[in-house]
């Protein structure tokens, strides 16, 4: 007689770029998931992250954060070529995996940034005063999310759209997790993957857990009417500012890193900061219209390293939250480490 294995039922709470790929994670190792969000994943509502990034698969400047940040990141972004061809395979949406390089211009710490490269196998290129490092790669976010969102439906897990978590009170072992619709939902393992929003959420029941929404703006560039000549191939970066050019000739100028709680409002103040630190590095970009200006809300964290970790008290609790500037990067190598948490 065969013994059948009854799958683990685990609830992901949040449906960000680190929610989708955990719930991804989960349903390849066997798990039976739900992704539970308020909003609709992949659409920009109130401030979700992962639609707003500029999708930059690398952190920027990574000599100046410690190894724990970079050692999730750079296996975050290696993994992206295989995960972005599959979604393309498997979806039909292609989350345009570009490895497009990023150009470094003065000022920055050349010595320690070629030392850093050196020792992490990153290559690199002098070009003039700038430092180029060919690898760095590059993903479109909406597109990106929808193909995940995709994925997941093929994949047979459930997306609880429009719902939202109540604040969890404490507990040594969650039964049951009440939702602002009055149903409440029941799994073996929970995972808070909820972005900005994850102290609001846990507050009772995590006090030191140190997330904080950090408002970052953005504008999108429409450079298609204008000669491919001037167009940048790489992202260009200077001085805590990025241009990020797109293959069908826009580009992304960000961004900036506000504290200002959970407000999403765009500024008109920022937006001609941006612009004048834009055109500066690009002075084509005076001819150029923005078409788009936006905010997101970052899971800001100190150092910007994030909580991977089973709750220190409730045991079908685990976080995966708080990676700030770079959760787009470190989001797979994040998946993979709390996915071994709850299934090993
Ligand atoms: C302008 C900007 C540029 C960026 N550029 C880059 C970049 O180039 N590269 C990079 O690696 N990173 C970048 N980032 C950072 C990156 O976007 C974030 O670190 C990442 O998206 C965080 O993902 P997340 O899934 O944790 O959060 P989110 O995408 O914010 O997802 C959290 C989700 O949880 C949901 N939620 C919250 N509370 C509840 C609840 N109670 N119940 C149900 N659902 C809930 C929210 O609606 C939301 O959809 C950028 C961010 C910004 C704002």
């Amino acid at each position: 007689m065969t013994k059948s294995v009854v799958a683990k039922k685990v609830i992901v709470v949040g449906g960000g770029i680190v929610g989708c790929l955990t719930a991804l994670r989960l349903a390849q190792r066997g798990c039976q998931v739900t992704v539970v969000e308020r909003n609709q994943i992949a659409a920009q509502t109130s401030g979700e992250a992962s639609w707003a990034g500029a999708g930059i698969l690398f952190p920027l400047l990574p000599w100046m954060y410690k190894d724990e940040v970079n050692a999730l990141a750079l296996r975050g972004a290696s993994l992206y070529p295989q995960i972005c061809a599959a979604l393309k395979h498997e979806t039909g949406i292609d989350p345009e995996y570009t490895q497009s390089g990023m150009l470094i211009q003065p000022p920055f710490d050349a010595a320690l940034a070629l030392d850093w490269c050196a020792k992490n196998n990153i290559k690199t290129q002098q070009v003039g005063e700038n430092l180029l490092l060919p690898q760095v790669a590059q993903v479109r976010n909406p597109r990106l999310m929808q193909a995940l969102k995709q994925l997941l439906i093929q994949q047979n897990v459930t997306l609880l759209e429009s719902t939202q978590l109540e604040p969890l009170t404490n507990t040594h072992k969650i039964d049951g997790w009440k939702t602002n619709t009055g149903k409440v939902l029941k799994a073996d393992s929970f995972v808070v993957t909820s972005g900005a929003w994850s102290f609001e959420l846990l507050k009772d029941t995590a006090a030191g857990l140190n997330v904080k929404p950090m408002r970052g703006q953005i504008l999108l560039y429409d450079l298609s009417h204008q000669a491919v000549a001037d167009l940048p191939t790489n992202i260009i970066y200077r001085d805590g500012f990025y241009l990020v050019p797109r293959s069908d000739g826009l580009l992304l100028a960000g961004s900036t890193l506000e504290d200002v709680g959970f407000d999403t409002t765009t500024t008109g103040a920022m937006r001609q900061a941006l612009q004048v630190k834009a055109e500066n590095i690009l002075p084509s970009l005076k001819h150029a219209a923005v078409i788009k200006h936006w905010s997101g809300l970052r899971p800001g964290t100190p150092d910007n390293l994030p909580t991977i970790a089973q709750h220190p008290s409730i045991e079908n609790l685990f976080l995966n939250t708080g990676h700030f500037r770079y959760g787009l990067t470190m989001a797979p190598a994040s998946a993979e480490r709390v996915a071994a948490l709850i299934c090993d």
